[in-house]
């Protein structure tokens, strides 16, 4: 445990509920590694509560904070500046003070995009095909646009969700073009996915036997082709299971999370790299313990 004292500086997590966020357990660690003065805590702030409490923050000089359920949106009224890449995405998770008020951005584009990074690809070649069309699939949305993919697929069991999904990239401010479907429609494009996200909670502990989609489906992916799901708990989910049967790449939800937060610890301590290993392994030592990952 670090030693609190007089000049320790504040940083957060608000939501509601907040109780199961996992970025105290990261973020403490980083400064830990970095023997830096500050300190990372959660926040429960209920939603009629929120402009009230973020002026408390800034009166007791918060440095900033990590936004989350039900806050990504909300948030947006009350802020003096937001990024054009939050702006597209539509949802804030980072915020810091500045001079003039609250500054936010989004950072769960990086945090999606880092993983990817590191493989070679031709992404002008990549057909993307994600499943869900809720928050999450908004970053990777901006995330498989920023990569430059040849096409992306966004894939909903809601007509009306889809059809307001894309609307509002027609709209945005990081012009992206996507094509939408229903569920039915996802077998022909199985056989053109090299990139293939889960954005559903379909396979989330404690479901995990559970897949958003089946065997079938999935052995018409490409030989070689990206399986990306954005869960973490279980590890590897049944959705990744099936995919690496096949073949393919896969990448769990873990490192997402971590490097979305590392981008914002970068913003907070305006520092150029953090201990982004650190955070990993805290995270890793956390979720589960001693006990190697399958
Ligand atoms: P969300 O806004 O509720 O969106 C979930 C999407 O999945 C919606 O389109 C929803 O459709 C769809 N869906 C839910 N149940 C389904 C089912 N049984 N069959 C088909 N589609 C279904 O949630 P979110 O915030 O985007 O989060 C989604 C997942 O991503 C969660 O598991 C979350 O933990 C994970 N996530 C991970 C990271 C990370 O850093 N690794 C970051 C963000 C999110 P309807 O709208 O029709 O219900």
């Amino acid at each position: 445990m670090q030693l609190i004292t007089g000049t320790t500086k504040l940083l957060g997590v608000i939501g509601h509920p907040v109780e199961h966020s996992l970025s105290p357990v990261m973020h403490n660690a980083a400064i830990a590694q970095l023997r830096l003065d500050y300190v990372y805590l959660p926040f429960p702030v209920k939603p009629e509560d929120l402009q009230v409490a973020l002026a408390g923050f800034a009166a007791l000089g918060v440095v900033g904070l990590s936004v989350t359920i039900p806050h990504k949106q909300a948030i947006i009224p009350f802020l003096s500046e937001v990024t054009e890449i939050a702006q597209a995405v539509g949802a804030v998770n980072t915020v810091w003070r500045t001079g003039n008020g609250w500054s936010g951005t989004n950072t769960d584009v990086e945090g999606f995009l880092a993983p990817l990074r590191r493989t070679t690809r031709d992404w002008s070649q990549t057909v993307a095909v994600i499943l869900g069309c809720g928050g999450a699939a908004r970053a990777v949305v901006a995330g498989c646009a920023q990569l430059g993919c040849a096409s992306i697929h966004v894939v909903g069991r809601d007509t009306q969700k889809l059809r307001a999904f894309q609307h509002s990239w027609e709209h945005s401010p990081v012009a992206v073009k996507i094509e939408t479907h229903g569920w039915e429609e996802l077998s022909p494009l199985m056989s053109q996915a090299t990139l293939l996200v889960n954005t559903t909670p379909v396979g989330m502990s404690p479901q995990v036997e559970v897949s958003p989609l089946n065997a079938e489906l999935m052995e018409k992916l490409p030989a070689g082709a990206i399986a990306y799901d954005l869960i973490y708990t279980p590890n590897p989910t049944q959705f990744l299971k099936l995919a690496k049967e096949q073949g393919a790449v896969s990448i769990d939800g873990l490192e997402m999370l971590v490097q979305q937060g590392a981008a914002a610890l970068k913003i907070w301590l305006q520092l150029g790299e953090v201990p982004v290993d650190t955070m990993f392994q805290s995270l890793q030592h956390h979720l589960w313990g001693a006990r190697a990952r399958d």
